[in-house]
């Protein structure tokens, strides 16, 4: 039926105002000034410090009254170039290899824009960007061999996306009615390692299930999971009357990038149906590299997996993602009904189920654009050698480290993170030291972790922009602090 109505010249500027551009131009020159700037940050954010300690004037800007009175956009802008741009945590440095953060991307930053443009609300409703995710969540099912009709939902992060499949879990093992009637005494319990994100025992506390009901497992000489310690737990909790119900499996552990054996861990949790869950939030997208793929083996088999495209992906922040292998128990474990939410087959309520049926958000964001526009900007071939790169970098460095008799390697390198410490009197105080003056000289900003009681300088290569150049920077500044800091005596 077609009831369009001719088409109507520009309103002429008058009534209420909006809150759009008043001369367009203007703000269009603006926009591009604003594009060009945070290229240049990118092009050139190697010629600059990691990161800088942030001044008290800097911080006292940020507790201003609310602005009832308008600005220039262009005088906003400078001041986000004063006082935000140089005082960001530098993560898209090459030199930035504390935590496990991802470097960003150019198509990513275009993305994030257009997404913004689009406005759209990915919650529900017929529009493309909703068939845009359900595109980036088929690649995902195929790149982790799941079955066709796999589900999957960005989200914030893999704590988040570690929490879904808790719940998906939870709702497996006590049925639905426990979404009506609660959790009660429910005896369900779960397993890791010892090695296991924090993020875990904390969903677990979320899901109402207690962070108590999380047994962490003992790990191997690897900092694996030992399937003998969780076979036996498994065995005592059922003795004991309790309700086994889910396994976590970790693939690239925060510490130090273990990987825990994955076949071995769908075999039991095959045998004793229980719910296979894996936390690969860096090291999961190492299935996109041909040489770091088989350390994957038997993630395939797992019912979920968690991961960011925001570390590894290097998608800008924030872009958490969730597979699942049995879209039914994925929707039974989150669809609700609402009657202003309700479905239609034809109009801009059709397209059901939603990707709101998936996870506790309603209103969503484009997430999926950035993730969609890198894939098909560089290509997954080069994004996996972008991310066994980042593993080649951390040999390289490992190697470096095993070479110099001032320094000791902690761990194995599994994948792209290295552990090691300067040899000098009282260690802990000063490789924690050596940390903290590194950070502050905007040289390198590694970060720190304890192993077997042991305080480590923790290098954790993410960032696709990282080379050896900036390993040895990193090397020869650890050597140099080392001296003048043990010399000095920190301990003092
Ligand atoms: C980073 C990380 C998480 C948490 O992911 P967020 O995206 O920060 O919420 C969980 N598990 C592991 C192994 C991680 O590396």
């Amino acid at each position: 039926m077609d009831i369009t109505e001719p088409s109507s010249s520009a309103s002429q500027d008058a009534g209420p105002r909006d809150l759009d551009p008043r001369d367009w131009d203007a703000a269009r020159a603006q926009a591009h000034r604003m594009l060009d700037d945070i290229l240049d940050h990118v092009q050139h954010i190697r010629e600059g410090p990691v990161w800088q300690p942030i001044p008290d004037e800097v911080r006292a800007a940020f507790d201003a009254p609310l602005p009832w009175e308008a600005s220039d956009l262009a005088d906003v802008h400078d001041e986000f170039k004063r006082l935000i741009l140089p005082h960001a945590a530098g993560n898209p440095h090459p030199r930035f290899m504390g935590w496990v953060n991802g470097g960003g991307n150019v198509a990513g930053i275009l993305a994030d824009m257009l997404a913004a443009g689009l406005n759209a609300n990915l919650g529900g409703r017929d529009h493309i960007p909703v068939d845009v995710e359900k595109q980036v969540i088929r690649w995902m099912a195929a790149l982790f061999g799941f079955p066709e009709g796999s589900s999957g939902l960005f989200v914030t992060g893999t704590s988040l996306a570690n929490m879904i499949a808790v719940l998906a879990a939870r709702a497996d093992a006590l049925g639905q009615e426990s979404r009506v009637e609660g959790v009660g005494d429910s005896g369900l319990v779960a397993y890791a390692s010892t090695s296991a994100h924090s993020c875990i025992a904390k969903a677990l506390d979320m899901a109402g299930l207690g962070s108590g009901s999380l047994r962490l497992i003992p790990v191997d000489g690897a900092g694996r999971i030992r399937t003998d310690a969780l076979e036996q737990a498994i065995a005592g909790d059922r003795a004991a009357g309790l309700k086994p119900f889910l396994i976590v499996g970790t693939a690239g552990s925060v510490d130090i990038g273990a990987i825990d054996d994955l076949g071995a861990l769908a075999d039991i949790a095959q045998r004793d149906r229980l719910w296979l869950h894996v936390d690969g939030a860096f090291g999961a997208l190492g299935k996109l590299s041909e040489e770091l793929a088989p350390l994957f083996a038997g993630i395939e088999r797992a019912q979920s997996i968690a991961f960011d495209f925001h570390k590894w992906g290097q998608a800008p922040y924030d872009a958490g993602f969730v597979l699942m292998r049995d879209e039914a128990k994925h929707r039974a474990a989150f669809a609700t009904a609402a009657p202003y939410l309700q479905r239609h087959a034809r109009g801009l309520a059709a397209g059901q189920p939603w990707l709101c049926d998936y996870g506790p958000d309603l209103s969503r964001g484009f997430r999926a654009l950035k993730v969609w526009f890198a894939f098909k900007t560089y290509g997954a071939a080069a994004m996996g050698e972008a991310i066994a790169n980042t593993c080649h970098v951390a040999q390289a460095l490992a190697r470096r480290v095993d070479e110099e008799p001032e320094l000791e390697r902690l761990a194995p390198v599994a994948l792209n993170i290295v552990c090691f410490r300067y040899l000098g009197p009282d260690p802990d105080r000063l490789n924690a030291e050596i940390v903290t003056v590194l950070q502050e000289s905007g040289l390198a900003a590694p970060s720190t972790t304890v192993l077997d009681g042991r305080l480590a300088i923790r290098a954790a290569i993410v960032n696709h922009r990282t080379r050896i150049e900036d390993i040895e920077i990193l090397v020869r500044a650890v050597l140099r602090l080392g001296r003048d800091l043990s010399r000095s005596g920190v301990s003092a």
